[in-house]
């Protein structure tokens, strides 16, 4: 279970297939193909056995046949005669019962053309014919003396003839019907040929072969008329024979046995013994035509395998894919959801376990959208708040909380920034320091509250005076208000200066502790084109300077710092 999960899905998928289809073809190929030719093998053992038999029935029968004729022919009162005379001392009679003797055979014999040899033997076993050459003679002579005894039974022999060609010969001892005697021999060669036609259309199948052999010595006597492929009238196949000998002694006449052939083919081969002789009727199956059928079963087999194989391939494939491909989508779309895309959906299709799979990611997948919608829209609604928290603490932070005016601190730095510049620029800056008039007794005759509304109304007139953009007022700290006008030369200043003044004086705020009687201020205007070594310090002290003499020189009035006035 552990190891099957290291391999992917796609692959288990494909392998199960590939196993499952192609083990039973395997094994239902090999059993049918060992049990088909075991059967093919078996049938055809059956067969040829049976046809060897009935072949070597038939041969027999006419064997028998031929036995059956020359009986009334050596016991004819003819043939008996002619043998006594044969036997007598007077030469005429003598010749004309061996003349008698051949001519009763070539009356009797005359007709049956498988016959191609005939004679009569005397008990010398002398060819009573006086016209056979002695070389053809002498060889019929060696057949006759070679043959054993059968005691008036035919026997039944083979015969090479002077030009080699191998005939079946019966012989047949004829006993005298008087004395019991033997008197001469029977000598009938036949063509096999004459057998032949018992099997001639015999046919078991391409390849086959069916023929009569010699069993002493492996030489074909009888083979099929047509040009067959076995029995050349040599020695057959002597592997065949040692086979068949083999078997003989512990089997029936009839037998089936294997063999190598001359070409080490291996060949199938069914014997059946002709009775009473040592010929044995085989027939011979190549054994590659035989598991011919076998083996085109085999190669169905393997064939529909191939292509079960194929099939099952292509399909696990198809399946596999339909289950890893959605797998794999989901993964991506997962990896995509984790680097931060939450906005992925898959599309579910089909119906089974991973339709599921990707409905529940996706729910999933719309919930974490939701929630992480939610968060950012909180996040910058907070980042929203704290902006503004920040820019109104910044402008706290730069304003004075009673006049709200810029406070000192808004002065001090944007006096430095208008120093820095007008150093750059090299034109005129104007500073003016301004203190209300005897405001520590404002403040003790009309209350602390009075008095801050009176710096609120003072501011205020200095607010309306700095119409520029450039130009800032500021509270410099208690009843002090200072103004920064850059780019404003002496003139100018010196007439803002007055104008804040006289619309203050104009007002009429009442002050009865004021020898003035009203509320006024003492102003104090330095105007610098400033170089590097100045400080806003410096500036500071020359004003504050200008707005003492102010002070001493009797108040509500304007004055310019002495030094370093600009033109
Ligand atoms: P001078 O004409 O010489 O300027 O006389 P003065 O009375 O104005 O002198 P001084 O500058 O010493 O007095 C300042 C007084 O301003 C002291 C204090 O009572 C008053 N004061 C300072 N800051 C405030 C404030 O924020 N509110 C109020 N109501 N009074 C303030
Ligand atoms: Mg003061
Ligand atoms: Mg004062």
């Amino acid at each position: 279970m552990h190891l099957l999960r290291r391999i992917a899905i796609r692959h288990r998928l494909i392998g199960s297939f590939v196993l499952l289809s192609l083990l039973p073809l395997i094994i239902s190929g090999y059993i049918s193909y060992v049990e088909s030719s075991n059967a093919i093998k078996e049938r055809m053992r059956i067969f040829s056995t049976e046809v060897v038999k009935q072949v070597s029935k038939n041969v027999r029968l006419q064997m028998a046949r031929i036995e059956a004729e020359s009986e009334p022919l050596v016991l004819s009162d003819r043939v008996q005669t002619a043998f006594a005379k044969c036997d007598s001392d007077n030469e005429m009679d003598q010749a004309a019962a061996r003349a008698d003797l051949t001519r009763v055979l070539l009356e009797y014999y005359g007709s049956f053309d498988f016959i191609n040899q005939k004679y009569f033997l005397d008990k010398d076993n002398k060819i009573v014919d006086a016209q056979v050459f002695s070389e053809l003679g002498s060889g019929i002579v060696h057949a006759v003396e070679r043959a054993p005894n059968m005691r008036g039974r035919p026997y039944w022999g083979t015969y090479d003839d002077s030009v080699g060609q191998r005939s079946m010969v019966m012989l047949r001892r004829i006993y005298s019907k008087a004395n019991n005697k033997l008197v001469g021999t029977l000598f009938l060669g036949i063509q096999p040929s004459h057998f032949s036609t018992i099997f001639d259309d015999v046919n078991l199948g391409s390849g086959t072969d069916i023929f009569v052999l010699d069993g002493m010595d492996g030489k074909v006597i009888v083979k099929r008329s047509e040009p067959a492929t076995a029995g050349d009238g040599s020695v057959f196949e002597l592997a065949l024979l040692q086979e068949i000998k083999h078997s003989m002694p512990r089997a029936q006449p009839v037998g089936f046995v294997s063999y190598s052939g001359k070409s080490s083919d291996h060949y199938l081969a069914a014997y059946s013994r002709i009775p009473g002789t040592t010929w044995l009727v085989v027939s011979t199956i190549p054994f590659d035509k035989l598991t011919t059928e076998a083996l085109s079963v085999r190669d169905k087999i393997v064939w529909i395998g191939l292509l079960c194989f194929l099939t099952s391939i292509a399909l696990a494939a198809i399946i596999a894919r339909s289950i890893s491909s959605p797998l794999e989508k989901l993964v991506h779309t997962m990896r995509e959801t984790k680097s931060g895309n939450y906005r992925n959906r898959m599309q579910p299709e089909g119906n089974d376990e991973l339709t599921v799979l990707t409905q529940e990611f996706n729910e999933m997948a719309n919930k974490i959208d939701r929630h992480n919608a939610q968060l950012e829209d909180r996040v910058n609604e907070r980042t929203r708040d704290l902006a503004e928290a920040n820019s109104k603490l910044k402008a706290l932070s730069l304003t004075d909380g009673l006049t709200g005016i810029a406070n000192r601190r808004h002065f001090d730095e944007t006096l430095l920034s208008e120093l820095n510049r007008a150093v750059r620029t090299q034109t005129p800056l104007a500073l003016m320091m301004v203190d209300v008039d005897f405001f520590k007794d404002y403040n003790d005759f009309y209350g602390h509250q009075e008095g801050d509304a009176c710096l609120r109304r003072v501011a205020n007139l200095l607010q309306v005076h700095s119409r520029r953009a450039s130009d800032l007022v500021a509270r410099y700290g208690g009843e002090e208000f200072v103004l920064i006008a850059a780019d404003t030369d002496v003139a100018t200043a010196l007439a803002l200066a007055e104008s804040i003044r006289t619309s203050l004086e104009a007002m009429q705020l009442p002050h009865e502790r004021s020898p003035l009687g009203c509320v006024t201020i003492s102003v104090g205007v330095v105007v610098v084109v400033p170089d590097e070594a100045q400080t806003p310090e410096m500036l500071g002290r020359m004003a504050d300077k200008a707005m003492y003499r102010a002070k001493g020189q009797g108040r509500n009035q304007v004055v310019l710092a002495g030094r370093n006035v600009a033109a």
